[in-house]
């Protein structure tokens, strides 16, 4: 579904922007997948090559919290590869303190890489795009971005700045040919769960109709299909996979 693409994701390391990888690299797609640091992008593409060592995938470790370290990493993809078609924004992170914890601090990170960091790799890969007249971005919302959470204000509130990222922009560059939509998780399988403890997990599973939380390639597929061509005329959507209907 992907073949001769050239995609970038963030977070590509771990989690659902590991499935995200593996998933495009199993459709034909060049992936550059990001990590926070060198070293675990390595051993992501060794993983990865480990199962297919004729995938074509590489690993980099760009600052995301600075934009002149983000476009100098996007400019050598585009030197390597020509071209930018498919940017996947997936590394977040999350944090639960109620609000009489939470420091400008911690704010500021929350933010820092769910929103800024997300603006930085859109901006940084935008003019290639544009001047190809086509691209496809695709921004990692969550659930939380329909109704808030009970603590923890920046996850939130980071979730839904995506949405509107998402939104705005697939208004300002339609017309250049670059669709931009979000895929929006429910709860699902990966290390941000981990330290949630069974006895809230189980009665949330009965809360989900389809009695399950996400696996990472559920999300995998939904990412897959956005950007493929049999998407090519969706743009602007927040599409939430999570096991249950919109309230
Ligand atoms: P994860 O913790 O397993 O993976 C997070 C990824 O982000 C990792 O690859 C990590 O390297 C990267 N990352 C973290 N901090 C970084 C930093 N400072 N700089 C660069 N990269 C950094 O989490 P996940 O569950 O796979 O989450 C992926 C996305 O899905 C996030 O945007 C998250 O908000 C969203 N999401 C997850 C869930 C869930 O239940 N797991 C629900 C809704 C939304």
């Amino acid at each position: 579904m992907l073949k001769g693409k050239i995609a970038i994701v963030t977070g590509g390391t771990r989690g659902i922007g590991y499935a995200i990888v593996e998933k495009y690299l199993e459709n034909h797609a060049t992936v550059i997948l990001c990590g926070s640091r060198q070293e675990t992008a390595d051993k992501a593409v060794a993983q990865l090559k480990a199962k297919n060592p004729d995938w074509p995938v590489e690993g980099i470790a760009p600052d995301l919290g600075d934009y002149a370290a983000v476009k100098a990493a996007f400019d050598g993809v585009l030197e390597r590869y020509g071209r930018i078609d498919i940017l996947v924004n997936n590394a977040g992170m999350s944090s639960a303190e109620p609000l009489s914890a939470y420091t400008p601090e911690l704010f500021r990170k929350v933010m820092a890489l769910n929103v800024d960091a997300a603006f930085y790799c859109i901006r940084a890969v935008y003019d290639a795009m544009a001047a190809q007249g086509s691209g496809c971005i695709l921004n990692t919302s969550s659930m939380v971005s329909r109704h808030g959470q009970p603590s923890g204000v920046a996850y939130p509130t980071s979730k839904f700045a995506v949405n509107g990222m998402t939104l705005s922009l697939a208004r300002e560059l339609g017309p250049k040919g670059i669709r931009v939509n979000a895929v929006a998780p429910g709860v699902t399988n990966t290390d941000m769960m981990k330290a949630v403890p069974d006895s809230v997990i189980q009665p949330l599973i009965q809360s989900i109709p389809l009695r399950r939380i996400g696996e990472p390639e559920d999300l995998a597929n939904a990412f897959l299909f956005l950007a493929s061509d049999a998407a090519s005329y969706i743009t602007g959507e927040i599409i939430h996979v999570g096991g249950q209907a919109r309230s």
